[in-house]
């Protein structure tokens, strides 16, 4: 079972309690179309977790075994931690890289995307940085961390990191200078000149102090969350592509194929950063539904996703090809036509009335593609609980036969 899925209610349980403290203390760190939308990232993300693992871990695995050069033992405690402190050091140059080298910042803009700062801000993942982050954590292969060792302390690298995506808790006196705080993380989420590039640590923030990357948060200049180039959509699919489509138009309009070639390889804050970019480009959150049913609508949606993609999380390694794909493609489909019905782009009622049946007939006709153990009264539960968005659509479509506001 992949540990990720047991740690989901732990999540969802500390995400609640954020959000009821935040409001408590005034602070306005969260909104339902944002949260909705870092979680739908997520799931994407480990969507694609599902299906890269020969990426991540497979090729790990064969450079372990073909070009180590030392066998380091998995039962030893030093062993243990000094894979810890290798992988964070190897975690720094990856994320330091995905800032800095437009190909990978395409994958890892979408962490960056939301312009509000909270745990489901953690939980907003890229899908497609598997496909360049792994190559960065190869001399750990070639000095002869086992793999079982690597994969761990790679679970615990990304879990340290979630609790950091806080507004919550302030300076954290003489721990600021050694590890990665929710107060120097701010800073690596900022888009204010002074925060650009700084604070790419995982645990040990002790890198960014050592290789000149350190920033340390500011009093008089609060951060402003976000990035320079705004995806402008709550779709998570779009948001997982609008990275590569952003180079392959500037890559378009060099005069050379050489020079197009090299966009991929540039700096994005270069190019990309113009001067007063922070404070002149539009908010995401102005295009945020002012329909609160629009915004309720998408939490329940959100709450009835969170069970079958617990499932697929925990199980799909272990399903065969043909439903993983099926399961996968109605996790995607589903988050996707949220992130359209809150964009409320042209069409978004029928697309997601579609979703709704679709998802029913399928859990009805195919029970065992969510929930094998429990099958059929699962599938009831499910539909009986869903169905009801297709009323409540209708409803939004035509109240006594007008349309309704958008
Ligand atoms: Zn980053
Ligand atoms: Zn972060």
């Amino acid at each position: 079972v992949n540990p990720i899925a047991w740690a989901i209610p732990v999540f969802m349980a500390t995400i609640l309690a954020e959000a009821w403290l935040a409001r408590r203390r005034g602070l306005d760190a969260y909104s339902a179309a944002d949260a909705v939308t870092s979680l739908h990232y997520g799931i994407l993300s480990q969507v694609a977790v599902a299906f890269t693992r020969l990426l991540s871990f497979g090729l790990y695995a064969v450079a372990w075994e073909q070009l180590r050069l030392f066998s380091l033992p998995a039962d030893s405690l030093v062993v243990w931690v000094f894979a810890l402190v290798f992988y964070d050091f190897c975690y720094y140059w990856a994320h330091r890289c995905g800032h800095e080298v437009n190909l990978l910042w395409a994958a890892h803009q979408v962490h960056h995307s939301s312009e509000r700062y909270n745990l489901t801000t953690a939980l907003r993942q890229t899908a497609t940085g598997a496909f360049t982050a792994w190559p960065f954590y190869l001399p750990m292969a070639i000095v002869g961390v086992p793999p079982k060792v690597f994969a761990i302390v790679a679970l615990v690298d990304l879990l340290y990191q979630y609790w950091v995506h806080t507004q919550l808790v302030g300076r954290l006196g003489p721990l600021e200078r050694l590890l990665v705080t929710p107060s120097n993380h701010r800073v690596h989420h900022g888009q204010n000149d002074y925060c650009i590039d700084r604070n790419y640590g995982g645990i040990l923030i002790l890198w960014d102090r050592m290789f000149g990357s350190f920033a340390d948060e500011r009093d008089d200049e609060p951060v402003v969350y976000g990035i320079r180039s705004p995806v402008g959509s709550f779709d998570p699919v779009w948001g997982n592509l609008k990275g590569y489509r952003d180079i392959w138009r500037r890559g378009r309009a060099q005069r050379s194929p050489w020079r197009a070639l090299a966009v991929w390889f540039q700096s994005p804050s270069t190019p990309l950063s113009e001067p007063g970019a922070a404070s002149s480009r539009p908010a995401l959150g102005s295009r945020e539904p002012a329909d609160p049913a629009l915004r309720r609508y998408a939490l329940y949606q959100y709450a009835l996703l969170v069970a079958p993609a617990t499932h697929f999380i925990a199980t799909a390694v272990s399903l065969p090809m043909a439903q993983r794909l099926a399961y996968a493609a109605v996790l995607v489909s589903w988050a996707m036509s949220v992130g359209v019905l809150l964009d409320q782009r042209r069409g978004w009622r029928r697309l997601e009335a579609v979703r709704v049946m679709a998802v029913c007939a399928l859990a009805l006709a195919a029970p065992g593609l969510f929930t094998p153990d429990v099958g059929l009264p699962a599938a009831l539960a499910f539909t009986a609980l869903a169905l009801p968005s297709l009323l409540w659509l209708r409803r939004r479509t035509c109240p006594a036969g007008r349309p309704a506001p958008t």
